[in-house]
């Protein structure tokens, strides 16, 4: 099947049914065919897994791709399967028979893409590998191999070893994970031969992003439950931030007639399992979970994501909200926030194994939920990106607040941290600034300088709020691996200078945050009634395909691939053809059936 070789748009056409690659896929499938390692760091849904399927069809041999969680091995295996192309996963949860036929088939070099788990891999012993024309490795997940993140694998670190047995393939690491210390981990972890970097914009377009602060339970339930009327057959998640929260949300969802699970790490495994499945399986759209739910889903028509706590920090808050809209349709995502929710997660962090770190993480949590800068904006500077427009798409962007000019109180700022030679953490700085006795600043002599006391008349949670949106905007960044120092990026000296002025948001108080208006997008979602039928119609045929193969629906088709017919009504095979995600071998499937449904459709609305 795979015997002639074909350029990537031809695979890509063929295999995948896509018209053109995305963003950076094509160099990056360009420079790992030419021999090379990679390093693509991309958003979740940004298409990293094409970076590698694609060069294990054009080159001959089999792909290694080394996975964290069965789960994950599991979609992608089916997805590619129902492709038509070969793939296999090798893990803990294959019996021997089924195991002794994927080793049979790898050795024969019958399969283009191996999935396997790093332990797994490194058990595998020399004499299996000789046998295996390995074509490249693919590192999913790479940010398993640091320690920074809360998904850290110790195999991940052994990966190198694994190399050793096939010295001249080349590797490709990919994450989604964008911190900078991340990304320094792996680079050097995972013994990349001069790889070249591709890093993607982490911005999502299709996301929407509205919070609320400041909120009593009776308001967050209130907002709650208009967000999810207008979103009837949405599937959606929403995160608490205990188990016995869930429970009780569930609870109250089930009295207002919202069907539901809860998901969380107490519950049985066999029951996690069963809420996972129905969930992916569309037979239940709302689930309310702990951020043990989630890991290694998949799911590409996830519409929406509720925080109904604040998270613990921005990496899971981005990780979660970012498991909206995968498939590039509209995701909204709402996080209601109360003061309760911080005396909570304060408590997390000091029992966690870095208090100070993970402190520091939670405030900046907190000052992304309570300001009032384009939320887009704040997210991606803390990732080291700079927006150069406000999105459009937040709460903030759609009702802005107010700015006004703060260029002295942000010189004063600059001069000090430049002054201290970027060595103050925020609430050093914020000490000197307001005078403080406290014993270090002492020490280290900082009530000597000419700023100490200079900002006396500013409370302390001004300053801190001044510090953050200088911050989220991006002209300070802090070194979480240097004490959570605070840096100068070049736009600050520009401002030292005299070059440039900085605007900042007015500063809210709790009471005029409570009173904001609500984005109409939140509660006003009603789809156009007439493709709605027609979508629900084609939406039962691809859950009656997926029960067929015994696959999730959204592996048989994405729903962007179902929108696009309700758009264009194809009635003909090349016009069914040109709609994304129509492969060779899924238009020899199933293309009969979903043209004699949509024929049918169209003679029906023409009567
Ligand atoms: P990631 O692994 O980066 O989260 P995926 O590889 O799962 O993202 O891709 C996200 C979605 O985008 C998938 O549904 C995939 O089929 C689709 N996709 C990826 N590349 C393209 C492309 N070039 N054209 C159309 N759709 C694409
Ligand atoms: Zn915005």
């Amino acid at each position: 099947m795979h015997s002639t070789l074909h350029s990537p748009e031809e695979i890509l056409r063929s295999w995948f049914g896509y018209d053109s690659f995305r963003g950076q896929q094509k160099k990056i499938i360009d420079t790992i065919v030419a021999g090379k390692d990679a390093f693509v760091l991309m958003p979740t849904g940004g298409g990293k897994s094409l970076c590698y399927q694609v060069p294990a069809l054009v080159m001959p041999g089999t792909c290694l791709v080394i996975s964290p969680l069965i789960a994950l091995m599991k979609d992608q295996v089916q997805a590619l399967r129902i492709n038509g192309i070969e793939a296999a996963f090798l893990n803990s949860s294959l019996g021997a028979e089924e195991e002794y036929s994927i080793l049979q088939k790898c050795g024969e070099g019958k399969l283009k893409l191996l999935y396997t788990s790093p332990e797994r891999a490194l058990l595998m012993p020399q004499s299996f590998w000789k046998k295996v024309n390995v074509n490249l490795i693919a590192v999913d997940e790479a940010h398993c191999v640091s320690q920074w993140g809360h998904d850290f694998r110790k195999e991940y670190t052994r990966i190198g070893e694994l190399r050793a047995n096939f010295p001249d393939v080349s590797m490709v690491a990919l994450t989604a994970t964008a911190d900078k210390l991340t990304r320094k981990d792996i680079l050097t972890h995972l013994g990349l031969h001069q790889p070249e970097v591709f890093i993607s914009s982490f911005d999502r377009p299709n996301l929407s992003i509205s919070v609320r602060s400041g909120l009593r339970s009776a308001e967050k339930n209130d907002l709650l439950f208009s967000f999810l009327a207008a979103r009837r057959n949405d599937a959606g998640i929403i995160y608490c931030i205990s188990r016995k929260m869930c429970e009780v949300l569930s609870g109250m969802l089930f009295e207002r007639g919202i069907r539901n699970a809860f998901y969380h790490a107490g519950m049985e495994s066999v029951e996690r399992a069963r809420v996972q499945d129905a969930f992916l399986h569309d037979e239940i759209s709302v689930v309310v979970a702990t951020i043990a739910f989630g890991m290694g889903i998949d799911k590409s028509n996830v519409r929406w994501v509720v925080h109904y706590n604040l998270p613990r920090n921005m990496e899971s808050y981005y990780q979660e909200i970012g498991r909206a809209g995968r498939d590039g349709l509209p995701g909204d995502t709402l996080l209601l926030y109360g003061a309760r929710d911080l005396g909570m997660l304060g408590y997390f962090a000091t029992q966690s194994a870095q208090p100070e770190l993970q402190l520091e993480k939670l405030h900046r949590m907190q000052y992304f939920a309570e300001s009032r800068i384009c939320r887009k904006r704040t997210l991606l500077s803390y990732f080291g990106e700079k927006l150069t427009r406000d999105c459009g798409n937040c709460d903030v962007c759609l009702h802005p607040p107010r700015f006004s000019d703060h260029t002295k109180t942000a010189q004063l700022v600059f001069t000090l941290i430049e002054r201290c030679r970027e060595q103050l953490s925020l609430g050093i700085l914020v000490g000197v600034l307001r005078g403080s006795n406290a014993e270090e600043i002492r020490s280290r002599g900082f009530h000597l300088l000419q700023q100490f006391g200079a900002g006396r008349e500013r409370p302390e949670h001004e300053w801190r709020q001044v510090i953050y949106q200088l911050t989220g905007i991006g002209y300070l960044e802090v070194a979480y691996d240097d004490h959570h120092a605070l840096r100068l990026n070049p736009s600050a000296q520009e401002v030292l200078a005299g070059k440039g002025r900085v605007q900042l948001a007015e500063i809210p108080s709790r009471k005029t945050e409570r009173n904001r208006p609500v984005p109409e997008i939140l509660v006003a979602h009603q789809r156009d009634a007439d493709s709605g039928e027609l979508f629900e119609a084609l939406r039962k045929l691809r859950l009656e395909i997926a029960r067929e193969e015994k696959v999730a629906p959204y592996i048989v088709f994405h729903d962007k691939s179902l929108r696009e017919m309700c758009d264009r009504l194809p009635l003909s095979e090349s016009e069914l053809r040109s709609i994304s995600g129509l492969s060779d071998r899924k238009m020899e499937k199933y293309g009969e059936r979903f043209l004699s449904l949509l024929r049918e459709w169209e003679s029906f609305s023409q009567s």
